[in-house]
């Protein structure tokens, strides 16, 4: 509605004052016409009584004075009679036969006024005689009643004047207050209209009606602001949540346009791509995973825009910063553009190679005492009997050993397989000395091959350990084995045996002086598979034994493993365990 646009309130507000000022004015003419009637009806009876007075006078005069004086005589009372009374304008004397007498006019022509009212009464003689002498007209000037009807009708417009301007102020003031009220309550409604929820209109000055209206929208109002509070909280922590997961999400999540522009990226896609949000968002996502060669990505982000009608993620993997990812790319909505997931592959890749040179080292250990195993005994089979009882017991003790070797490694692979499983292990209090004892019995032949030799320091006093000393056993095997196999001829093995830093927990290490390992493998030596090929490590294995000892102590014992290692000083492996089964002491 245009702002100088008369609004319905005001139409009806104008006519009502418009139709009333027609009505009271009408009343008004009509009050002052009946007033007016009636006065000249009241006139008229005045001016019949003085010409009947005057009438009866001029009897007696007329009688008693002779005709040549009566001219003079009706003169003389006229004369008094007009000069006492204003309203009489004129008065005139007619005989029996209608002749004039005497007529004021021709004295006092002045008071003779048009429209005057003119009244005629007969003179008549006694009320017996009854002789008429003649007529007498009396003129009325009409000056009261012009005063009167004036007086009146100045009242009547006034009085009206004054009830219509009242009449007018009043539904004026009570419109201009109920539209300023209106005003408020409009300016309210916008208010909310534009979504200012909880905006609170004063209730001063209002009516109670509007008062009570104005109660109402501000609870409204309160309300609304409540909910939309409500609302805002609710949204903010769906999206909160979902930010988080999103951002949190181990894989790498990008979504991107549909002109190939990073609109949003997790943690894990920011560390993939070796780039922050701010320099990231917004450019080409091929700026930032773009590789020459065959595991290019722009090339298969192409690849998937011409195949997006498949409902199965376009997958492919891809190198990134170093790092083998496998990319699945899906599109998103209606042609909006696409989300990547980037997962890193790296580990498992590099565990894919290691099994695959773990299957090619097991079956080089294997193909070796084979090997020698069947050119051994062919040898004996064939020409034993022309070999001395001293090369024959040389050959079968190459055998025995060969088989010992055989029956070692598939050990190894049996306890990989067992203690990878989840099988529970049965442990028992055990005396780790003597374990410890017994293990570097166990070795002591592999030892002297290499003229090795063992410096056993155990600790006094120490407590049966709860264990499973098989496993155990094995462990340490494992460790003195490769301290055996990692050190030079001639050296010293120190086995250490004592109560670790951390209470409650017994600690067990082998130092040897051997190769060493260099930093960077330090880490992954426990995993399983994992063996460091260099020069220096030209002995051959499988990578299972550190990862067996791993699992034992950590996942069997609640242990930890540890080394500590220079490179061409030396090395010292070990690991704790806790005396008592963990849960015992979490009760204590
Ligand atoms: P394997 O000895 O069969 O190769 P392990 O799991 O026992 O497998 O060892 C993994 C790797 O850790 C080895 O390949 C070797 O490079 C390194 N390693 C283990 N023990 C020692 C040690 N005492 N001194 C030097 N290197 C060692």
């Amino acid at each position: 509605m245009k702002q100088n646009e008369m609004t319905t309130q005001s139409k009806l507000i104008l006519s009502g004052l418009i139709i009333s000022t027609v009505f009271i004015i009408l009343i008004a003419i009509i009050a002052t016409l009946k007033i007016q009637t009636r006065l000249n009806d009241a006139y008229e009876n005045f001016g019949r009584i003085i010409s009947k007075t005057l009438a009866v006078e001029t009897v007696d005069i007329i009688k008693n004075t002779p005709v040549e004086n009566q001219y003079l005589s009706l003169k003389e009372h006229s004369g008094k009679i007009l000069e006492n009374n204003d309203d009489i304008a004129f008065i005139e004397f007619f005989d029996k036969d209608g002749k004039p007498i005497y007529s004021s006019k021709d004295d006092y022509s002045k008071q003779a006024k048009a429209g005057t009212v003119t009244i005629n009464s007969p003179m008549v003689t006694g009320y017996q005689t009854k002789e008429n002498l003649g007529s007498v007209s009396v003129g009325l000037a009409g000056n009261i009643i012009s005063k009167l009807t004036n007086t009146v009708r100045n009242s009547l417009i006034a009085v009206f004047s004054i009830v219509w301007l009242v009449f007018a102020l009043v539904i004026l003031v009570n419109s201009y207050l109920t539209t300023k009220e209106l005003k408020i309550l409009k300016d309210g409604v916008k208010k909310i209209s534009t979504g200012e929820f909880g905006h609170k209109i004063k209730d001063k000055d209002v009516s109670l009606e509007v008062k009570q209206l104005i109660e109402s929208f501000n609870d409204m109002s309160n309300r609304l602001h409540l909910y939309e509070q409500q609302n805002i909280e609710q949204l903010t922590l769906e999206k909160n949540k979902l930010e988080a997961i999103l951002m949190n999400i181990a894989n790498g999540v990008v979504v991107c346009d549909n002109s190939d522009n990073i609109i949003l990226l997790n943690y894990q896609a920011q560390k993939l791509l070796y780039a922050s949000e701010k320099n990231i968002l917004n450019t080409p996502i091929q700026d930032f995973c773009d590789r020459n060669g065959i595991m290019s990505f722009s090339g298969k982000i192409s690849e998937f825009k011409n195949t997006k009608e498949n409902s199965e993620p376009f997958s492919f993997d891809t190198e990134i910063n170093g790092k083998i990812v496998k990319t699945l790319v899906s599109p998103m909505g209606s042609n909006q553009g696409y989300i990547i997931v980037l997962i890193d592959i790296t580990k498992e890749a590099e565990v894919d190679k290691m099994r695959g040179q773990f299957i090619s080292n097991v079956s080089h250990e294997l193909r070796t005492p084979v090997t020698v195993l069947r050119t051994y005994i062919d040898t004996l089979y064939n020409y034993g009997n022309e070999f001395d009882f001293d090369t024959q017991k040389e050959f079968i003790g190459t055998i025995n050993d060969e088989i010992i070797r055989l029956h070692n490694l598939v050990n190894d692979i049996l306890d990989f397989s067992r203690l990878d499983a989840n099988t529970k292990l049965e442990k028992e209090y055990y005396n780790i000395q003597e374990m410890v004892e017994s293990c570097v019995k166990s070795v002591e032949v592999l030892a002297k091959e290499k003229n090795v030799v063992f410096s056993i320091m155990q600790e006094e006093n120490l407590p049966a350990v709860y264990m499973n000393e098989d496993s155990i056993f094995r462990a340490l095997k494992n460790l003195l084995s490769n301290a055996i196999k990692y050190s030079p001829e001639n050296d010293k093995i120190k086995v250490k045996t004592e109560l670790a830093r951390k209470s409650g927990y017994v600690q067990i290490s082998v130092e040897d002086h051997g190769c060493g390992i260099a930093p960077e493998y330090q880490e992954k030596i426990f995993d399983r598979f994992f063996r460091v090929e260099n020069d220096t490590h030209t002995i051959k294995g499988t990578g299972l034994g550190l990862h067996l000892v791993k699992v034992t102590v950590e996942k069997h014992h609640n242990g930890e493993v540890f080394v500590n290692s220079k490179q061409g000083e030396g090395s010292t492996f070990g690991f704790i365990i806790p005396i008592d089964p963990i849960e015992e002491k979490a009760e204590v």
